[in-house]
Parts: C-alpha cells; sequence; structure tokens
C-alpha cells in the first residue's frame, strides 16, 4: 500500500563525485536477469506490477530522507559511514531504491533496520543482504521470519531465504552511533504486530514509526502476528511525548505527518477503542459489534472499509 505524499518531492543533491562502487557488485548478486527475489517474493510481484512503480525522495536534512515508492515508507540516513535504510519495500524495487540511494550518497548500504516483519517492508531484505548489508530487526521479526526454527510464532509469514533474515536481532531497545548521528530504536510491544519498532533522529526531530501509524486512514492491526489496538495506540502516545511542534514523522503508510496529525489518529484509536470496548462489555458478538457500525462518523476522515479494523480492536478488547 502506498499513497505518496502531498509534500513536494525534491532532487537531493549527490554528494561526492564517483560512481558508487557497489553498484556493479549489487548488479553481479543481482543476476543478469535483473531483481530476483524468492518464490514468494516472485510471487508478490507478480500480482503486482512493480514496473511503474516511482521511488520519490523527499529531504528532511540534508542527509536524512524519506522515500515513497510502493509498500512501507523508506527513511534514509546517509553519511561518511554508509546508508542506513529503514525499511525496503518489495524485491523487485531494490534496484529503484538503490538508485534513489545512489542520488543522495556515494556509500553503499550498511545497515537495513526492518520495523516489523510483513513482506511490503522487508521485501528487499535478500538482495540488500546478498548485496552486504547487516540486517537489524527486533527478536521477534527475525523469529516469524524464520518459522523453520519458530514454528509457534510463525503467523502468516512463510520462510525467508537465509539473506534475507535479521543478522543482528533486540529485545527492547538498540542504539547506533552513525553518521555522526545518535539512531535510537525502540521495541513497542504488541502494536501493529509484536515485533514492531520506532526509531529516532533526535537531533533532526525525526521518527519513522513504522506501521504503528497509517497516516490519514484506519491502521492495519495485525492481530495474527500479536498486534493489539493498545499497542498501537501506546505507539502514538510514546511518540507525542518525544515531539513537538517542529517533529516530523515518517508514518510506515501515507505521507510524512506533524504531530497534529498523529494526535488527531490518537484520539480517533481511542475513540474507536472506547466504543468497541462498550459494544464488547454489552454482550456484543465481534459480528453484532461490526454491524452496528461504531466508526460510522468516522469513516468519511479515515477511511471506506472499517470492518478489518473494528474487527481487529474487538479481539484485542475483548481479550481484556
Ligand atoms: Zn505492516
Amino acid at each position: 500500500m502506498n499513497d505518496v505524499s502531498s509534500a513536494t518531492p525534491v532532487a537531493p543533491a549527490r554528494r561526492g563525485l564517483a560512481r558508487r562502487k557497489f553498484a556493479p557488485t549489487l548488479l553481479a548478486a543481482l543476476g543478469a536477469a535483473g531483481a530476483v527475489g524468492t518464490a514468494s517474493t516472485q510471487a508478490q510481484a507478480q500480482q503486482q506490477d512493480m514496473s511503474e512503480v516511482v521511488i520519490e525522495t523527499i529531504e528532511l536534512e540534508d542527509d536524512l530522507f524519506v522515500l515513497f515508492g510502493r509498500g512501507g515508507n523508506i527513511g534514509l540516513s546517509v553519511g561518511e559511514d554508509g546508508a542506513f535504510l529503514i525499511d525496503d519495500q518489495f524485491a523487485p524495487l531494490t534496484e529503484k531504491i538503490l538508485a534513489a540511494v545512489a542520488a543522495t550518497t556515494d556509500e553503499p548500504v550498511r545497515w537495513v533496520l526492518n520495523t516489523h516483519w510483513h513482506g511490503d517492508h522487508t521485501g528487499g531484505n535478500e538482495n540488500l543482504g546478498k548485496a552486504g548489508a547487516m540486517i537489524v530487526a527486533h527478536e521477534n521479526v527475525y523469529r516469524r521470519m524464520n518459522p523453520a526454527e519458530f514454528g509457534e510464532l510463525a503467523g502468516r509469514s512463510s520462510q525467508a531465504p537465509p539473506a534475507a533474515l535479521p543478522v543482528v536481532s533486540f529485545d527492547h531497545s538498540i542504539h547506533f552511533h552513525w553518521n555522526g548521528r545518535h539512531i535510537q530504536v525502540a521495541h513497542i510491544p504488541t502494536a501493529h504486530t509484536d515485533g514492531d519498532a520506532i526509531v529516532h533522529f533526535p537531533r533532526a526531530n525525526v521518527f519513522h514509526m513504522g506501521d504503528t501509524f497509517f497516516n490519514g486512514r484506519y491502521p492495519f492491526v495485525d492481530v495474527d502476528s500479536g498486534g493489539d489496538i493498545d499497542g498501537v495506540i501506546a505507539a502514538a502516545n510514546f511518540v507525542l511525548e518525544g515531539s513537538d511542534a517542529d517533529t516530523r514523522i515518517i508514518p510506515g503508510h501515507g505521507p510524512l505527518a506533524s504531530p497534529e496529525d498523529l494526535r488527531a489518529y490518537r484520539d480517533m484509536l481511542e475513540t474507536v477503542r472506547l466504543r468497541v470496548a462498550g459494544l464488547a462489555a454489552a454482550g456484543q458478538t465481534e459480528d453484532e459489534t461490526v454491524a452496528a457500525r461504531p466508526t460510522e462518523d468516522l469513516d468519511a476522515t479515515w477511511g471506506s472499509n472499517p470492518e478489518r479494523f473494528v474487527r481487529a480492536v474487538y479481539r484485542g478488547v475483548e481479550r481484556r
């Protein structure tokens, strides 16, 4: 799912003079036919033609960017240490994403941080891992991408190829000191999934929230992967507490956001949660709660298909 920002994309100034040494290595890794992927990512590519996808780059600072394409929005820090990527969309887009990275830096991608396991955020892992990037994610992302070893956590995921798996995983938080920045990554338990990471660039006053934030629409809460509405609300509050009026927030989907956008989203989440909890407490079943249309007055603003959201909220509050 993509939703290209209404903000005006800018062409970032290319730094350095030489072509990136990285490119030929990557092209070799990709093979003569171009982008390759696993059986599952190839199946995704067949379902979704990526040939028309354009990667748009928006500059947040002169060495910090957000890339919009198809799938989860990408964060990008560049500098003398190398490119640091947050999520990598789909395998067939790797070459286009790397071209967008190369427009900002001559350095290769050294790190890929996955905000969670979903294929529209990790689909480029195998290509980038083979090209030498170190992949980092929460421990539950590693487990969900590796059901051969952790079948009880598999959810809807399938086995990822070895090169796509994280080589570093963390439980609660991890900090990078990279490109002259402190990049702070925090795990929010049971939110969009059970492996969500929120990334904070304190000096730039920028957050990347992964899919704990769908800007302008009802979120997908992946209950089958350990997601829960209360964790999504907690994620929004976590970022709002660390924000001021100038904070910029990269959502997993939707355009670049302000704290005001996030506050409106958080308020909507709390409203729907309260209503659904009230219906559940009154003995309504999940189907009856959907039929009661608890989001009717909100749908014009937040989306035309609220049923999936209401069902996910119900499954969360029902467990309380
Ligand atoms: Zn997701």
